[in-house]
């Protein structure tokens, strides 16, 4: 299988940041990018030669971006047309694959597939009638978390119960739909890690990054995770295997939970570019989004070694006034930061409009300056600000619980 060489079109299936920061990173290269969006703002059509407005549940769409002389084809998204790719095949490999996306796109298949692949997870139940609420009750202990089998993003389409008796309260809430129930886990970190694999079955992993979450939506991120060694490493064996199971081709970020016991629970895979890794731009040998160019073209992966501790603070859309624009100068004077916008007009409150990175000699140095850029910005809107003093100084993983991993 030869690679796909630069000079060669990547057609973006999804032109959202993720879509136009990969983009970039393909310019870069030297290839050249077409994209397939709904949105005609699409943040990604400022990158692309070419661009097809369609919904991505539009199959006929999906072959035209395929045959305008596209060598791969990338999702940025998992809700493409599945019969599209199935034909857009015959032009241009897909990648990550359709199969994959399969998986990936319903919450319960990709908990059964995981649970069945032997990965490790917090109890769960699939709820798809109230005998199921009643029959899961019995079985799960605790606060539960109640998802929606498609749909939900950052922490849209999911409640938390405070026990298994108010599952049904729960499902209900979702609109009785076919949802996934699960055990909340006492939380320790957040972690997420990236893989990248070649069609050829070159695969690499990147450091853990360690996250936090505000109203169930990323609000910072930071890479290096502050985690010992052997964590790390039981972590990125984790996200490995389930990448070469799944043959995965292009990226696959595996979202984990590290419970106040020690044990790494696997919470959700995104086959694509991941919010938790943008700060590799800056602080990794290769970024997330050359790595996903190197890895759909089957080019060798590029190294992934931190070169300073990087994190970023995502930029939601409350923090742009209704006339104007966001106070970035006073945010860009905090040291080592850099300004990443999306380009997109409406900035809803919770829409991630941008981020902004920041290195320093330590993680949570990073942490601090991503957020204190931020807050400077927030305060000038008059919207509240976000508080990592706490989740640094106290940071649980410098307790002697972690060790009890390796
Ligand atoms: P999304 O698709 O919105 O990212 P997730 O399943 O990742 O959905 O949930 C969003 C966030 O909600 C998680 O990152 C975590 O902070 C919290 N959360 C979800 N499920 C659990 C759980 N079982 N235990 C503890 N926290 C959870
Ligand atoms: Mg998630």
């Amino acid at each position: 299988m030869a690679p796909i060489l630069p000079g060669a079109v990547i057609g973006f299936l999804g032109g959202g940041q993720l879509g136009r920061m990969t983009a970039f990173a393909a310019r870069s290269m030297g290839y050249d990018v077409h994209v397939l969006d709904p949105d005609e703002h699409a943040p990604a059509r400022a990158v692309a030669s070419r661009f097809i407005r369609a919904p991505f549940s539009d199959g006929d769409a999906v072959v035209d971006l395929a045959r305008g002389g596209a060598a791969v084809l990338m999702p940025e998204i998992e809700t493409i047309s599945a019969d599209g790719m199935a034909r857009a095949v015959a032009y241009a490999p897909v990648r990550p694959s359709a199969e994959v996306l399969h998986v990936v796109q319903d919450r319960a298949r990709q908990k059964e597939w995981l649970h069945s692949s032997g990965f490790p997870l917090t109890p769960f139940a699939i709820l798809a009638s109230e005998q199921d609420c009643r029959d899961a009750s019995s079985r799960l202990h605790g606060p539960c978390f109640v998802k929606t089998t498609t749909g939900g993003y950052d922490g849209r389409g999911q409640v938390r119960v405070g026990g298994p008796e108010e599952l049904l309260d729960g499902w209900r809430a979702l609109g009785s739909r076919r949802c996934v129930a699960e055990q909340a886990v006492s939380l320790a970190l957040e972690m997420s890690v990236m893989v990248a694999r070649t069609p050829s079955g070159r695969i690499c992993s990147y450091p853990p990054a360690a996250n936090h979450h505000e109203s169930g939506i990323l609000a910072w991120s930071v890479i290096p995770a502050p985690v010992d060694d052997a964590l790390q490493t039981r972590a990125r064996e984790i996200a490995s295997s389930i990448a070469v199971a799944l043959r995965v081709e292009g990226l696959l970020c595996v979202e984990q939970f590290l419970s106040v016991d020690g044990e790494l629970l696997v919470n959700e895979l995104a086959p694509r570019p991941h919010n938790s890794y943008h700060e590799t731009i800056e602080g990794c040998l290769t970024s997330q989004f050359e790595q996903a160019v190197r890895a759909i073209c089957d080019l060798p992966l590029g190294e992934t070694d931190p070169v300073r501790p990087a994190a970023i603070a995502n930029l939601l859309g409350e923090l742009w006034p209704h006339q104007g624009v966001p106070a970035w100068g006073a945010a860009m004077s905090v040291p080592e930061t850099r300004l990443h916008l999306y380009g997109k007009r409406d900035a809803r409150p919770g829409r991630k409009m941008g981020h902004v990175a920041a290195t320093a000699p330590t993680s949570g140095e990073a942490v601090a300056r991503a957020v204190s850029a931020r807050n400077v910005i927030a305060v000038a809107r008059g919207v509240p600000t976000w508080d990592a003093t706490r989740w640094i100084d106290g940071h649980p993983l410098r307790s002697s619980r972690t060790t009890e991993t390796s």
